[in-house]
């Protein structure tokens, strides 16, 4: 399946909730879910059709795969690698999800999305441990050292992007340190750090049919 590649506020207003794809504006009141929560399109004014339950899990699992904006077949990969793990599936599925480097690189609080962090990565503005990454996929290890390139901490983005997340929480998993440009992973990532609500469960009822 193709990624997708229209506008991220729709997806925001078919899920009908926030899923923070678009940074800083995702905090204004320019956010499409703010001025309009009902879905988009011809029925979207229409009420909600009360889902099935099989209905409830493939909506959980498409609403996570857009946050983290991860394409079906490697979104399967991580819940496979997720059960062949010790623990419980599900928390394994979202310590997955959280390693990968376009997420780290957002959590860090060097990007104000995970689209942005991803375009970062891409771009090869990214190290980890003193060399270039370009895959935002790559997955992290404790004690990992994540840092913006020096060439790329001249950049007008970077500068604006750190200004905007001057006071910004960096979860307890990580630590980032703006001055040096630089962030560290101290572990493994917390269940209770994940600021957005998911039911991993019903994601891991999806995939067990
Ligand atoms: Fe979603 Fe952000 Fe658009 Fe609001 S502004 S609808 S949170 S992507």
């Amino acid at each position: 399946m193709a990624r997708y590649t229209g506008p991220s506020c729709r997806l925001c207003r078919q899920e009908g909730e926030k899923l923070f794809l678009k940074g800083e504006r995702c905090y204004t009141d320019k956010c499409a879910i703010e001025r309009r929560s009902y879905g988009p399109g011809e029925q979207g004014r229409g009420r909600r059709r009360k889902l099935s339950e099989f209905g409830l899990q493939l909506r959980e699992k498409q609403k996570v795969r857009r946050i983290y904006g991860v394409m079906e077949k490697q979104f399967r990969l991580y819940f496979e690698k997720a059960e062949r793990k010790p623990g419980i599936t599900g928390e394994n599925f979202l310590n997955l999800l959280e390693s990968r480097l376009d997420n780290v690189v957002y959590r860090l609080g060097f990007a104000t999305s995970r689209n942005e962090a991803r375009q970062f990565v891409r771009h090869g503005h990214i190290l980890v441990n003193g060399s270039r990454v370009d895959i935002p996929s790559y997955l992290v290890s404790e004690g990992d050292i994540i840092s913006i390139k020096d060439s790329s901490t001249s950049m007008k983005r970077f500068k604006e992007v750190l200004e905007i997340n001057e006071n910004y929480n960096t979860p307890s998993w990580l630590e980032s340190n703006f001055e040096k440009k630089e962030g560290k992973v101290l572990t493994d990532p917390n269940r209770e750090d994940i600021d957005i609500q998911i039911n991993e469960q019903l994601i891991v009822e999806f995939y067990s049919k």
